[in-house]
Formats: structure tokens, sequence, C-alpha cells
């Protein structure tokens, strides 16, 4: 008999059995990164969790049955205003912070997406569905903005149960003169010639942040799907203004099962740049030189749902756990992923990776490496150091970029070797690299 896996379901407030809509098609969003610079330590929290999530669906359900979309926020104010202080254009930026992205979370040890779509190629999505918000009397244009009006959905504020009050205080940096409630969203803003845009039937513009995300998880995934996930601080607005979207859009449930981590502190404090206590995934893997490996236990160890604290003591803490199960197996690249039935119970019971641990304490040498291969633990603690299978990997693509020309690409490549140390030279008879 298979055993039930429940799930935290922030709409309902309760534990939740797990039932897919198509168990030949789990499908699950989970919101992506802002491309404008390297993520931080709290940023991969949620790419830690729902990868979790996605390993044991993928167990459960068969890996082909499983759909896990994973967006990037191209399009964006602070991508804007970055590249406008580097004086780059904002491809160059965008694609240059997705590989960064990309090295970094895989040196986490993280499967990719099935799907990881950009929202700069969903615009005509974006302007599809506004246009029939509009047309439903859900939303209405002023002074070149579209906004959403949430007095004319129902039950609006049903996911994060907020007083009106609150989500006029939440929403209080978006209010405009123009706006006829306080808490209407923008789905729909002008830019100015200079300015990123497309053409829409309100003007030269750009979609707002909302509208992304349900644009492209309705395109991938369809009106009504599974599992949507993202950081607590997404509830509200961002998560209650996807329902209100795709629902008064589709007339249909939008999502069955909403799920959120919870934030991360380091030592205590709330990170943030002027405490001096924010690090990118980056700067921990290569200045501070701790495994990937080590980053991605810290980030499980506590249950997803609650604070993490971040210290350097359970740094210390994971590097010698996982080097204690690490002396006790072998090779494990021979080995078949697998999860033990205690772990299983475990991560069941809406992801107890506490429990999980505790239970792979006692694992036999055997049952430990399939349940360290099954969650994406080698048995390598991999720095932030390329190896030369990397670098030769990401030369080969650089190459390829050039032969396409797409030169932002393999400019970002060599940007990213360099902050590696690797130096390239392009001679006639290949690339050669050195490590400074
Ligand atoms: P952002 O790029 O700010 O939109 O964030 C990307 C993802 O990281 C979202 O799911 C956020 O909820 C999540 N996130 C941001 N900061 C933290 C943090 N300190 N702890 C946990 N998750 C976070
Ligand atoms: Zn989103």
């Amino acid at each position: 008999m298979q055993s039930d896996l429940t799930l935290y379901n922030s709409l309902s407030r309760q534990k939740d059995v797990f039932k897919p809509i198509d168990a030949n098609n789990v499908r699950m969003y989970v919101c992506g990164p802002t491309v404008y610079d390297f993520a931080h330590i709290g940023n991969a929290r949620p790419v830690v969790v729902f990868d979790l999530l996605y390993r044991l669906l993928r167990d459960k359900y068969g890996s082909d049955h499983v759909t896990y979309v994973r967006n990037i926020t191209d399009i964006d104010d602070k991508i804007m205003n970055r590249a406008a202080e580097e004086n780059i254009d904002i491809m160059t930026l965008t694609q240059r912070t997705t590989e960064y992205f990309h090295a970094d979370t895989d040196a986490l040890g993280v499967l990719r997406p099935n799907h990881e779509p950009r929202a700069t190629e969903y615009v005509e999505q974006m302007i599809g569905m506004i246009s029939t918000l509009m047309e439903k009397e859900y939303a209405y244009a002023t002074e070149g903005h579209v906004l959403f009006h949430t007095p004319s959905m129902e039950d609006y504020g049903k996911l994060s149960r907020r007083s009106l009050d609150d989500m006029i205080a939440g929403a209080r940096v978006e209010v405009a003169p123009f706006k006829k409630d306080p808490t209407d969203f923008v789905l729909w803003k002008p830019s100015d010639n200079e300015q990123m845009g497309w053409q829409s039937p309100w003007g030269y513009g750009r979609p707002g942040w909302h509208i992304e995300c349900s644009a492209m998880a309705g395109k991938l995934l369809g009106d009504t799907f599974d599992i949507h996930g993202g950081g607590i601080d997404l509830i509200f607005p961002h998560h209650e203004n996807e329902i209100a979207q795709s629902c008064c859009t589709t007339g249909k449930p939008y999502v069955n099962y909403w799920m959120h981590n919870g934030f991360l502190q380091i030592n205590g404090q709330k990170m943030s740049k002027s405490l001096g206590n924010f690090f990118t995934i980056r700067q921990l893997l290569t200045e501070k030189n701790i495994a990937g490996e080590v980053v991605k236990l810290l980030l499980l160890r506590t249950h997803y749902r609650q604070p993490l604290d971040w210290t350097d003591d359970g740094v210390t803490e994971c590097q010698n756990i996982l080097e204690k199960w690490f002396s006790k197996i072998e090779d494990i690249s021979e080995v078949k992923a697998g999860l033990p039935e205690a772990v299983k119970n475990a991560l069941y019971d809406d992801l107890n990776m506490p429990a999980a641990i505790a239970e792979m304490h006692h694992l036999s040498p055997e049952d430990l490496a399939r349940c360290l291969k099954f969650l994406g633990f080698e048995k390598t603690l991999r720095t932030g150091k390329l190896s030369e299978a990397d670098i030769k990997a990401l030369i080969d693509a650089r190459n390829q970029a050039r032969a396409d020309k797409d030169f932002a690409k393999s400019d970002a490549i060599r940007d990213q070797l360099l902050e590696d140390g690797v130096h390239l030279k392009d001679t006639r008879d290949g690339t050669s690299w050195t490590r400074k």
C-alpha cells in the first residue's frame, strides 16, 4: 500500500493529503528569482525545499509524470535600474545573472525544473489575460495603467485572510491617486520611450509583476494545477493577486495546494546589506569555501515552514554530519537512489526533514547511500571552485555561443569564469585557460 503524502496547505491552513488532479502529470509552479544580482542565501531556501518536494513527487508518481516550472523574472524595475547603473543592456544583465543562478544552484545539487520560463517571452499571454479581465470588468484602464479592481472579486483575500485595513497597509507602496480602491493592483503600466516595453491596447508599457506568474503558470500548467510554492513573504500581495487574476480570467480554481517556506535569518537577525550580514550563495561557496552540500543540508535540516537561523556553528555541524555519513559509505556513483521506509514516512509528513535526518543517523551504510543519492548529496563536498570538467564544459558552451553569434552569452560565460579566477586565452588553436 502506498502511504499518503501530506502537505501543509496555506489555503486550508492545515495538513492535507495530497491528491493530484492527474497522477500522470503532477504540476508544480514555484516563483523564481528576479535576475538583477546574485541570489542570496535566503533565495536558496525555496530552491532547495521545492527540490526536495520535486524529488518526492518524481519518486511517487514517476519521473516523467511531474512537471515543475520555476520562472525567471527578467522584467522588473530593479532590473531596469541596475542595467542603467551599469550602463549595459537589460538582456546582458539578465542572461548573465541567470547563468550565475544556474551555476550557484547546480553547486547545491538541486535538479533543474522542467521549464524555466522567462517573463519577457510571455508578454503576449499577459496582454491576453489583461484583455479578458477588462472585458469581464474585473479591471480598468486609467492614465496608461491597467488595474485589477479587487472589490470586483467576491473572495479576494482568501489566501492571506487579511483584514481590509491590513491589505491597504500592505499595498500602501502602490497607492496612487488614480486607484479606485487602495488595494487595486497594477496589471500593466506605461513605459517611456527609453524604457523596456511592449505595444499593447493600453499603449506602450510593461506588465506588473503578479500577472507574469499567472500567465506563465497558466500557459505551461493549465488553468488549474496542483502545487504553487514560494517564500512566505509572497502570500500577500503576490500570491493573493495571482489567484485573483487567474480565477477571474478562467472562471476556475487556480491552485489546489499553496506551500510557503519560512524566512532565513543570519544569527537571529534579518539579513540586510546595512547590517553587513548579507550573503550571496556564491560568497558562501567561494569566499567562505563552504561546500554546496553543506549549504543544502543547513537549508534542509530546519523544517521548511519554520524560520531558519544561519550560523557559523550550524555550518560546522552540517559539515560534521556529512563527513560522518560520507565516511560510512562507499562510492555512490553506481548506487540506485531510493528512500528507506522510515525516512519516507518522515518526509511524507509535510516534508519533515528534521525527523528524516534523525532516521538517517540509524541507517545501514547501504540504505544511507541510497538515501543520500535520492536527496542529491553525492559523496563529494563541492566548493565553489570549478573542476576542470566544469571549466571545459563552460568553454565549450562559450565557443558554441560565439559560433551562434550570441556574444552576450559568450561574454557572460567568460565573466563567470573570471569570477572564479579562471582566465581564458583565445588562440588560433583554440581556447586555453589558467587559474589565477
Ligand atoms: P525574490 O527574488 O526576492 O522575488 O525572491 C525569490 C524567492 O526567494 C521567493 O520565493 C522569496 O520568497 C524567497 N526569499 C527571499 N528572501 C528570503 C529569505 N530571507 N528567506 C527565505 N526565502 C526568501
Ligand atoms: Zn510569482
